[in-house]
């Protein structure tokens, strides 16, 4: 996918106009933030399960290559062939490989992220290969034209309106209106593309290393009919999916859906375990999974390790006040919200997405609902660091950060300083209390206003016992 991550203030800028995106945003997100309270609410002990969950990941992180190899090994001997892809272009090339020794000229997908990163549906029509998007979501961005906005929700940012007027137009059908009837419509359409395609494309939400299995998990029922019913099934999958066995799993799937959509579990949970065995009658005559690296082997040993742990619940960007007023599509690239923050600089390089790190309040709300406890906050912090270090930050803010790191190393002049500028701002504030314009700040008070601060600095009133 082009990335458009290095124009992220445009992005957001031109975002924050659009009153019906926000309705959107605003909606799905109270609406999914609270269904994951009430399904949080009914487990025994979250915070337990938490922590199972995160050192299961953990387990497998720091040796990964062993993890990788267990899987490959008894993923083979169920009979799947494993690839390995350093890169997006390997990916999209060992996928036409294996369309081209099976003369596919149909493909059919269920949602796959990481073919996101790669270009894979670009790549697949280059070679004259048709592809259809079978989730619902990603089906109606196709007919758009657009990427996803959320991992779990991508066409979270269109209503009902929007989407009867792309069925109206590429369906050719009566304009309908109501929900129910336009995912009857969707999956009339649909349902030809499941039995002509010769293979099947997916992601993988989990990879287990001692059965060799593709864990996946989905609501619509499309996953199964795009991994069971082309003669080919293809898993793209990122290589910090493996987790050791079936018992690491349960904690997952316990957490997974309950953070993602407020589900106790999804419709369907499918364990993929090699093609189609001579007793059996259905499933794929091949199966193929693609580990792919992407630059994530570059974050493993680093402070920014704990980031491949995402299982990719989308909980962050629900609970997030910047995405939350710019949706998705303002981060620039597949991954949205605070883990795209984090992992878009790590995966595209830093130059490249240099103000995602910025793009956070630093509120803490993200890593208080993660469910493998990914301390987003600290990692955005690192970024923000080495942003400063690289250079990558304005000369100004980098002046600005270096006389308060003098004034904070002098407390007399910092305290000083504090008053001085309280005593300004609060008179600059007026009785109002609030600063519409502030030299060197305009990014923030174009947005809102400035409340002017207590007449007594915090420090002093922290130093008094006033604020504990
Ligand atoms: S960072 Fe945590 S909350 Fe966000 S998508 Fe990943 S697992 Fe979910």
């Amino acid at each position: 996918m082009q990335s458009r991550a290095d124009h992220f203030k445009a992005n957001a800028t031109e975002r924050l106009q659009h009153a019906g995106l926000q309705a959107n945003l605003r909606r799905f997100g109270q609406r999914f933030a609270s269904a994951r309270a009430a399904a949080i609410a009914e487990l025994d002990d979250f915070a337990g399960l938490r922590q199972q969950a995160a050192a299961w990941r953990d387990m497998t992180l720091p040796q990964l290559d062993t993890w990788l190899l267990r899987f490959e090994e008894a993923a083979t001997h169920a009979g799947t062939q494993v690839h390995w892809a350093a890169t997006a272009a390997e990916v999209n090339r060992i996928v036409l490989d294996i369309a081209r020794q099976n003369g596919v000229r149909h493909v059919v997908k269920s949602k796959s992220m990481v073919s996101e990163e790669t270009g894979l549906n670009d790549a697949l029509k280059d070679a004259g290969i048709s592809t259809v998007e079978t989730d619902l979501g990603e089906y109606i961005l196709q007919l758009a034209g657009e990427p996803p906005s959320h991992l779990v929700a991508p066409a979270l940012h269109k209503n009902a309106e929007e989407v009867a007027d792309l069925f109206e137009q590429h369906h050719h059908t009566p304009r309908q209106t109501d929900i129910p009837t336009l995912c009857r419509e969707a999956r009339a359409q649909l349902r030809p593309h499941f039995l002509n395609a010769d293979m099947g494309i997916s992601g993988a939400n989990f990879l287990v290393a001692e059965t060799g299995s593709v864990v996946l998990l989905t609501n619509e029922g499309n996953g199964r009919l795009v991994t069971t019913l082309p003669r080919v099934h293809v898993a793209i999958t990122g290589i910090e999916k493996v987790i050791p066995n079936l018992t690491a799993l349960a904690p997952l799937l316990r957490l997974l859906p309950r953070s993602a959509t407020g589900q106790p579990i999804t419709n369907y949970v499918s364990l993929l375990t090699g093609p189609r065995r001579p007793e059996e009658d259905e499933g794929p005559q091949q199966h193929h999974v693609i580990l792919v690296d992407g630059g994530r082997s570059e974050l493993l040993g680093s402070e920014l390790q704990p980031a491949l742990r995402c299982i990719r619940c989308a909980a962050c960007m629900n609970h997030c006040p910047v995405y939350q007023n710019i949706g998705g599509h303002a981060y620039g690239w597949v991954y949205p919200g605070p883990i795209g923050a984090v992992l878009t600089p790590a995966y595209l390089g830093l130059e490249n997405a240099r103000d995602l790190p910025q793009a956070a309040t630093l509120c803490g709300a993200c890593e208080v609902v993660c469910p493998v406890a990914i301390p987003l906050p600290a990692l955005l912090r690192s970024w923000r660091q080495r942003s400063v270090e690289r250079g990558l930050r304005p000369w100004s803010e980098r002046l600005g950060l270096r006389l308060w790191r003098w004034a904070a190393l002098h407390p007399r002049i910092y305290h000083w300083l504090a008053r001085r500028l309280s005593r300004l701002l609060r008179r600059a504030g007026g009785p109002a209390g609030q600063l519409t314009h502030v030299p060197g700040l305009s990014d923030w008070t174009s947005g809102r206003n400035l409340a002017t601060p207590d007449e007594i600095p915090f420090h002093a009133q922290w130093a008094q016992g006033r604020r504990r």
